[in-house]
């Protein structure tokens, strides 16, 4: 429960230090990938580390819970929104060093992914060719692990820049916790309270040739092109098991196709439920549940999210 006292107390303070910056009763729909989600109490972008730091120092001071996202599009947000305050992380800045036969690309948590694996394909640098394709931040895909065709963001991260109650300290790879799609940043992740944010990663890439990089581009984003569905989702919505492919075991159950609402699984790949147009998280639950339920019934496996489900449900 979030106290209503502390939250106007908090609206005024954050209003006195962003003004009109400040949103109140913000549609996450605008800010998710899915497209769907209810308000949220409070809305700030942060466009530096710094901007986060102070935000996150004054929720605390009220005792508001914080919840910090990169670009929404691995999450769904509940139809009641989130409460307390949502931070999007905006700082951008990216830098590459080379030392040796090693080049360190240094960003900042809210860059986006997809630029920073593009630029560096066109700089002859190998690492994260697999990501030109994922949208969403940096700082997500370190929660998320986020990977695809093989590679993996555990395979070129090598330090983080962490911001926790004792301040901002840095932080080996070792230390992330990095397994399939997960890190210690996702554990206990759900809905208010976070304990760690990032706010830069450092990531170790290699000289390759241009030409070598953009021939794998572009074979990734032709089979991306042809499973991926056009309609707004948030990416794969279950982790695959210890022996299958989740989409595999879904449409073997026969429920591609199916819908609740404006939510589909899609047709064109089962392990994307869709928004068709005006669907409601509740109704991509349901069909989350749905197949879950009937993968576990008829194989006997379990279906683990991949995407989180945020804010206040029922
Ligand atoms: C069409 C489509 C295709 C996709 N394909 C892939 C794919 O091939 N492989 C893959 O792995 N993923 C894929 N995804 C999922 C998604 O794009 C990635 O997981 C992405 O890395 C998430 O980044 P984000 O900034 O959007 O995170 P968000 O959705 O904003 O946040 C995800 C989680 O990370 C936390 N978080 C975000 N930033 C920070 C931070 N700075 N500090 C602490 N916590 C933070 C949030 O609190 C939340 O818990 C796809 C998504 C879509 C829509």
């Amino acid at each position: 429960m979030v106290d209503n006292i502390a939250l106007q107390n908090l609206r005024a303070a954050l209003q006195r230090r962003w003004g009109d910056r400040l949103r109140v009763d913000e549609p996450m729909a605008e800010h998710t990938s899915y497209r769907i989600g209810g308000p949220a109490d409070l809305y700030l972008v942060a466009e530096s580390g710094d901007d986060l730091a102070q935000m996150v120092a004054l929720a605390d001071e009220h005792g508001v819970p914080v919840f910090v996202m990169g670009r929404g599009t691995n999450v769904l947000v509940a139809d009641a929104g989130i409460r307390g305050l949502v931070i999007e992380l905006r700082a951008e800045q990216v830098r590459w060093t080379t030392r040796d036969d090693e080049t360190i690309l240094w960003a900042e948590a809210g860059a986006n992914l997809r630029e920073i694996a593009r630029t560096s394909v066109a700089r002859g640098l190998a690492g994260l060719e697999w990501a030109v394709g994922i949208p969403g931040s940096v700082g997500g895909a370190v929660v998320g692990n986020a990977g695809a065709f093989g590679g993996y963001m555990s395979d070129v991260v090598r330090r983080l820049t962490i911001l926790d109650a004792s301040g901002v300290r840095e932080m080996s790879a070792a230390e992330a916790g990095f397994g399939y799609r997960t890190s210690r940043f996702k554990a206990g992740s759900q809905a208010a309270g976070r304990k760690e944010i990032i706010l830069a990663a450092e990531m170790a890439l290699r000289p390759e040739s241009v030409a070598v990089l953009e021939e794998r581009v572009t074979e990734y984003t032709r089979r991306r092109m042809e499973r991926q569905p056009a309609e707004p989702s948030a990416g794969s919505v279950f982790k695959r098991t210890a022996q299958y492919p989740a989409g595999f075991l879904i449409e073997q159950a026969g429920l591609k196709g199916t819908r609740r609402g404006e939510a589909m699984i899609s047709p064109r790949h089962a392990n994307f439920i869709i928004n068709l147009g005006r669907a409601r998280a509740t109704d991509v639950k349901a069909l989350i549940e749905l197949a879950q339920e009937t993968v576990l019934r008829e194989f006997g496996e379990r279906l683990e999210l991949e995407i989180e489900l945020i804010g206040e449900w029922e």
